[in-house]
């Protein structure tokens, strides 16, 4: 037989499951011997059971019977008794903390009669009918669904009669007249009368807060944090304390340190003479928690022994309610407190030198996400600044441009070099060049997955979607404001991705603290455990706003996370750079060498008539010559990227993209002066017409196509690699050879390759170290990679194609148009451009790595695909035991972080 009821006494936190985050934690707080409110916890499956079956389990009114029974006589009252009587609350407590999404009715058990019998025993008529008109109002809108509205009107006409701001301010008497006001609310609203039987309230309360679980805006918080709509909620009930009962009374909330920054230091707010529900919902003003210390030292003493203790048992940051009932100090909830990245990376790094935690433990609780948020730029001092909306943080960074309202304008402002912010309902593919040129872009309606936010991700733009308070007009080129304020086309502001936050004005943007401070970390990634503690002995005791201590704070953390992480992973992480530039930037970020350089990138600006000429050339004679022009300038690139990634692995990939891409549009072609060429352009693209190019003449392909060009890539590299070793430098070039999909091509390039390298060495008189290898990116590749190990030294997975060839998408044409729709839909749960496809593409992966092992146990396998950045596909990489990842140079970090992390992660953890 099942349980469905559980005494405080009888839990611990490990249940949440059974009994809800809260029910879980407060029976933790009763067994440590902290001052807990007796009560009893209703389990979820008793909620499930209602949910499926429209009625509690049978056995679970005789459960509350009894646990009811023996909270009566720990408390020696009745529940409702009319002389002296017990009162409870109901609460709410999900297995994942889901705040104010559910609800919480306080002082069941007063009644007509009972609330004269509080006001006897407690000696204060004033208290017992604050007490009721609280009831009433909770119970009126939650249990009995009677709109909010009518109570708080009837509230607020009453102070203003009285001539009062402060509820407190009111007198018994107006408390009393409060009480048979809402009663008829209750009766005119609800269409039956207040129940005056403490039972029914209790078992009505209950069932409300089954039903609280299934409210739009709990689906809708749970949607959004993906969280299972299975689970139900548990329900808590508990002997009520009182923060109302006049000024040596009240009730707070409370952070074990700073939730925002880290900062160690209690951190909360406290209101006198108040039940918990006035903290949160703002009714008045409240005080820093240091007031408390002032007011009643006794209790903040205690109270900060409290948090002391539940940090130390929790070993994490602790958020607590609590309430002082005439003096005394009373704990009524306490979780592990959520926080912003900035707080995760400094609370992890500071409870190691406090020896909560060890420095494993430590690097599990950051991730790479917050990592990467950091790492944007950021609004210098928004803190001060009040937004004008919110929305969904759905792309990070910090944008700030003119308001424009449609995608021409942005163009048009965009190519006078203004910033624009693209503001839209929703934005369609229609917006995509609006949004390309745009610094952000900013939506009334949408969410994570909307157009909007897909695209601004895939294309690294700012995005806040879904501000409905904006009343966006885009005909008359303005959006109004809740407050009754306008913004026009061209007026200043900015937005928040981070945050979700829309701002007036220009706020100034500045380059992220942790971003520079990384940068600076000279390859100075080892372990640092040593001076674990170094640097950040000045916070100790000081809690004072000095900003560039906090920041001091927290650059410190992170180092010294990325370097355990450093110190614990296996995966080795490079960049994907093209230029030296990049090259440097990556190397300083942390990169262990590069694991794409694109090589057309170099082929673009003023080289673009060289690489034209090769094209159109007509017999060898001219086609030599356009590869002689290239040679020095493709020689000179490889020098300065060899030079920046002296002594560690330059991956070069050969010339990748159908030839088409490197001549003018046709629609260009007649602005061609001379004639002759203008008809040898027009000629050669027709030749190279192809209906789908992304699977036609290109990467390997075009090495048998235009063998000059292979030939000439490689010379360049081997030359380059002889100029470095020659002034005494360390090359390490390794060759890649894009979109092989048999082994037959990559046997007759690798011959070819490895020609031109013993000729090299043989002019140059050096040895040069070198690697030939593969980019996987065809299905059948991966397939194959048995045969294709024979010919490579390393295998190195383009997951950007290998998806989109693997899905049969064009990521360019799905993003823009109808992958939203299906995030929308729930047809997939995460982009595949974004985190690897583990069923599919990762199904590809791991067969490849199997097989190209089996036939070559040193072949080198990495990831060059953006999946490489990405935390969640770094966990799976590491899982199938690749040998490095490869990402963008910002992304590097982010990387190293994962990497650390999957190491020390439960190996079935991959998405
Ligand atoms: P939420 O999940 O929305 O925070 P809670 O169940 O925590 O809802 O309750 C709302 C408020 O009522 C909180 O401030 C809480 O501290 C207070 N509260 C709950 N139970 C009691 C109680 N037994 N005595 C006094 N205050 C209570
Ligand atoms: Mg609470
Ligand atoms: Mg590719």
């Amino acid at each position: 037989m099942s349980q469905y009821v559980y005494d405080f006494s009888g839990g611990s936190m490990a249940q949440r499951h059974l009994l809800g985050g809260k029910g879980a934690n407060l029976a933790e707080m009763t067994n440590l011997g902290l001052p807990v409110p007796p009560g009893f916890t209703i389990t979820t499956d008793a909620c499930r059971v209602y949910l499926k079956e429209g009625r509690e389990p049978h056995e679970l009114a005789e459960e509350v019977t009894d646990h009811l029974l023996s909270l009566e006589t720990t408390m020696g009252r009745r529940l409702g008794d009319p002389a002296d009587p017990l009162l409870v609350s109901v609460r709410s407590g999900a297995p994942q903390s889901m705040p104010g999404m559910m609800e919480t009715v306080l002082n069941v058990g007063l009644t007509d009669r009972s609330v004269a019998g509080l006001a006897a025993a407690s000696g204060d008529e004033r208290f017992a009918a604050d007490s009721y008109r609280r009831l009433l109002h909770m119970f009126g809108t939650t249990v009995l669904g009677v709109d909010d509205a009518a109570f708080v009107e009837t509230l607020d006409e009453l102070k203003r009669r009285r001539g009062v701001t402060d509820d407190t301010q009111l007198d018994a008497d107006d408390l009393r007249a409060l009480v048979d006001a809402y009663h008829q609310i209750i009766g005119s609203g609800a269409g039956r009368v207040f129940p005056q039987d403490p039972r029914e309230q209790l078992d009505l309360s209950v069932r409300a807060v089954f039903g609280s679980w299934n409210t739009q805006r709990a689906i809708l918080y749970r949607r959004h944090e993906g969280i299972a709509d299975d689970l139900g909620t548990a329900v808590t009930v508990q002997a009520m304390v009182f923060g109302n009962r006049g000024p040596s009374s009240g009730s707070g909330v409370a952070f074990t340190r700073d939730p925002a920054t880290g900062r160690r230091g209690a951190y909360g707010d406290y209101l006198q003479n108040a039940q918990g529900e006035d903290v949160v919902a703002g009714i008045r003003n409240t005080v820093p928690l240091e007031e408390l210390a002032q007011v009643d030292p006794v209790s903040h003493d205690e109270l900060t022994g409290m948090m002391g203790r539940l940090e130390k048992h929790y070993r994490d940051l602790c958020d607590i309610e609590f309430t002082i009932d005439d003096g005394k100090l009373w704990m009524l909830q306490t979780r592990v407190g959520k926080r912003t990245a900035e707080a995760a990376f400094r609370i992890a790094a500071e409870m190691v030198d406090e020896r909560l935690i060890d420095r494993d433990e430590a690097l599990r609780r950051v991730t790479g996400e917050q990592l990467a948020q950091l790492m944007f730029p950021q609004f210098a001092d928004s803190s001060s600044r009040q937004p004008i909306a919110r929305g969904v943080a759905a792309s990070p960074g910090a944008a700030t441009g003119e308001a424009v309202f449609d995608s021409a304008t942005a163009k048009r402002l965009a190519a006078q070099g203004r910033d624009v912010i693209l503001i839209r309902r929703e934005t369609t593919p229609e917006d995509l060049p609006g949004m390309t040129v745009a610094r952000g872009v900013l939506t009334s309606r949408g969410g994570k997955t909307s157009h909007a936010a897909v695209v601004a991700r895939g294309m690294g733009r700012v995005c806040v979607c879904g501000a409905d308070e904006l009343d966006i007009d885009v005909a008359a080129r303005c959006m109004g404001l809740p407050d009754g304020t306008v913004v026009r086309e061209g007026d200043p502001l900015s937005i928040d991705g981070m945050t979700g936050e829309v701002f007036s004005g220009h706020l100034p943007v500045t380059d992220s603290v942790v971003l520079r401070s990384l940068a600076g970390d000279h390859g100075d990634h080892g372990d640092h455990g040593d001076h674990g503690d170094h640097g950040d002995h000045g916070d100790h005791g000081d809690h004072g706003d000095h900003g560039d201590h906090g920041d001091h704070g927290l650059v410190g953390a992170v180092r010294r996370l990325v370097a355990h992480a450093d110190a614990a992973r296996r995966l080795s992480v490079r960049a994907n750079a093209d230029t030296a530039d990049d090259a440097r930037t990556a190397r300083e970020l942390g990169a262990e060498g590069i694991g794409l350089c694109r090589t057309e990138h170099m082929f673009l600006g003023s080289r673009r008539q060289l690489i034209e000429d090769l094209i159109v050339a007509d017999g060898a004679t001219e086609q030599q010559a356009a590869l002689d022009a290239l040679l020095p300038l493709q020689r000179a690139d490889f020098t300065s990227i060899l030079e920046a990634m002296d002594g560690l692995p330059v991956t070069i990939r050969l010339i990748d993209p159908p030839l088409h891409e490197f001549l003018p549009h046709r629609d260009l072609i007649s602005d061609e002066p001379d004639s002759d060429r203008r008809q040898r352009l027009a000629a050669t693209l027709d030749r190279l017409r192809e209906e789908n190019p992304m699977l036609g003449l290109r990467g390997v392909r075009l090495g048998f196509t235009i063998p000059g060009l292979v030939h000439m890539q490689a010379r360049a590299v081997f030359e380059a690699a002889a100029d470095r070793v020659t002034i005494g430098g360390d090359p390490r070039p390794e060759i890649m050879v894009p979109l092989v999909a048999t082994a037959a091509e990559l046997a007759v390039i690798r011959r070819e390759i490895e020609g031109i390298a013993v000729a090299v060495e043989a002019e140059r008189g050096v040895t040069l170290r070198h690697r030939i290898g593969t980019m996987i990116e065809v299905p059948r590749a991966a397939l194959t990679a048995h045969e294709i190990a024979s010919s490579a030294d390393f295998l190195s997975f383009g997951t950007n194609d290998l998806t989109q060839m693997t899905w049969g998408l064009s990521r360019d044409d799905v993003e823009a148009s109808f992958l939203p729709t299906y995030l929308d839909q729930g047809i997939l749960t995460t982009s595949p451009f974004e985190t690897i496809d583990a069923d599919g593409v990762g199904a590809l992966i791991r067969t490849a790595i199997e097989q190209g092992r089996a036939a070559d146990d040193a072949l080198g396998l990495g990831v060059c695909g953006e999946h490489g950045g990405d935390p969640a596909s770094v966990r799976f990489f590491d899982d199938l035991g690749l040998d490095y990842v490869s990402c963008s140079p910002y992304r590097v970090p982010i990387a190293r972080l994962e990497a650390g992390r999957a190491a020390l992660m439960d190996r079935s953890d991959a998405p």
